[in-house]
């Protein structure tokens, strides 16, 4: 059996990142949950001029050391600068975000002063050089790298872009996948069931994530398990996709007439992979497009996807800044059963506990046949390959799931 991590690396080595002399640039609004194909340098500094973070006064503290009252010589507002000479001894009226006059050493906040019958105002003495100022190029210098190639755009780094005037951008194409599921006891769902059947989740739970990660869905639908059939759909499917995702059929025995297929269209490895759920595990290359085909097995199908599908959109998105899903410790509430051999994604539900420790244990039953085990959850409980049962007490690793489960 393969461990996870050398099924990972041997397919992310395989796979190419796009071209970037596909891609196209779109308006901002268009590009929600793109993948941005170029660094972003700003063409600004943010703040891209000193102003004041406060409503008060601007000073010089040259003229305060003389004399802590000072004349009003005018104001400053947001959009409306002070435009005129600056006299000495006195000060300048100033609003928030609106442009320090030059030579302003500090903002005098307007709850911190006296205004005068006179109409001029007392400061009072201690203030420091650069109070209350919001420098030029603070946040972003012009020139910087705000967003890196292979970042999503998103809901903060989209308004990052339009801050700095940024409207348009270049990102790469959406991965097109075909995805289809195997087995002739399959019925698509909204159908009624005959004895014996049941119905085709995977194409949906996989449909569903692939939304989830913005890919062009090409629906091939379901496939009875027949060689002619196979040959037609894979040899369609790879025609128009980049990555073709299948389920079910590639299990032992199955195995046999679907690799049978594969070969004539491509090259496909067939991986018992040393995880739990989700055993067997097909990669490869077909004439035109990238190969997985997951276990049918909808909890198998649904993990696969997750710890071994997922890498591989992201890598061929060109979406480089991708992060796999955090790992964390967390104590075990209860006992676990696990054997030896297999690295076990159990499903958990995690929670932090009166001392602030994160707490987890499985909720419902773990069969990999049991989907509900995914909505009674909130993450997986990852344990070793070589660990055996585990003790209420004992330190475990969880892996929260991220957006595609929720
Ligand atoms: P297979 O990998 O084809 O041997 O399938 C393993 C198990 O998963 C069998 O019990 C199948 O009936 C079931 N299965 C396969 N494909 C699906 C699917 N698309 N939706 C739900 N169950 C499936
Ligand atoms: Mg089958």
């Amino acid at each position: 059996m393969l461990p996870l991590e050398q099924a990972l690396t041997q397919m992310l080595a395989m796979l190419p990142t796009p071209d970037c002399a596909q891609a196209e640039q779109l308006p901002l609004q268009h590009a929600v949950n793109r993948i941005c194909a170029e660094d972003i340098i700003s063409p600004l500094n943010v703040p891209s001029f000193d102003n004041s973070a406060m409503d008060g006064y601007a000073v010089r503290l040259a003229d305060l050391a003389q004399n802590l009252t000072l004349t009003v010589a005018g104001k400053s507002f947001a959009g409306a600068p002070f435009d005129r000479e600056w006299q000495t001894q006195s000060t300048v009226r100033i609003m928030t975000g609106a442009m320090l006059p030059a030579g302003a050493d500090a903002v005098v906040m307007q709850e911190d002063v006296i205004v005068n019958e006179d109409g001029t105002v007392t400061f009072p003495e201690k203030i420091k050089a650069g109070q209350n100022i919001r420098y030029i190029g603070e946040d972003v210098k012009q020139g910087e790298v705000v967003l890196n190639k292979g970042s999503v755009l998103n809901a903060v780094s989209l308004p990052l872009l339009a801050s700095l005037g940024i409207d348009k951008v270049k990102v790469f194409p959406r991965l097109k996948v075909a995805v289809l599921s195997t087995g002739d006891e399959l019925v698509p769902v909204g159908q009624a069931l005959k004895e014996g059947q049941i119905y085709d989740t995977n194409r949906f739970t996989i449909q569903l994530l692939l939304e989830k990660l913005n890919c062009e869905i090409l629906d091939f639908g379901l496939l009875p398990d027949n060689e002619q059939e196979f040959e037609k759909a894979f040899i369609e499917a790879q025609q128009q996709a980049d990555l073709v995702i299948t389920s079910g059929g590639v299990s032992v025995g199955e195995a046999d007439f679907t690799k049978k297929v594969l070969e004539k269209v491509g090259q496909v490895n067939f991986w018992k992979i040393a995880m739990k759920p989700g055993k067997p595990f097909a990669f490869g290359r077909l004439k035109n497009a990238w190969f997985c085909g997951l276990p049918g097995n909808p909890v198998s199908a649904l993990a696969t996807f997750y710890q071994l599908v997922q890498p591989v959109i992201a890598k061929l998105s060109g979406y480089s800044q991708w992060k796999a899903p955090q790992r964390l410790a967390a104590i075990a509430v209860t006992k676990m059963k696990k054997a030896p051999g297999r690295l076990d994604f159990q499903r958990g539900f995690y929670q932090v506990n009166a001392q602030g420790q994160i707490e987890v244990q499985p909720v419902g039953f773990q069969g990999s046949h049991l989907f509900s085990s995914f909505v009674k959850n909130n993450c997986f409980i990852v344990l070793e390959r070589e660990r055996g049962n585990v003790e209420a007490g004992e330190t475990v690793t969880i892996e929260p799931f991220n957006h595609l489960m929720s």
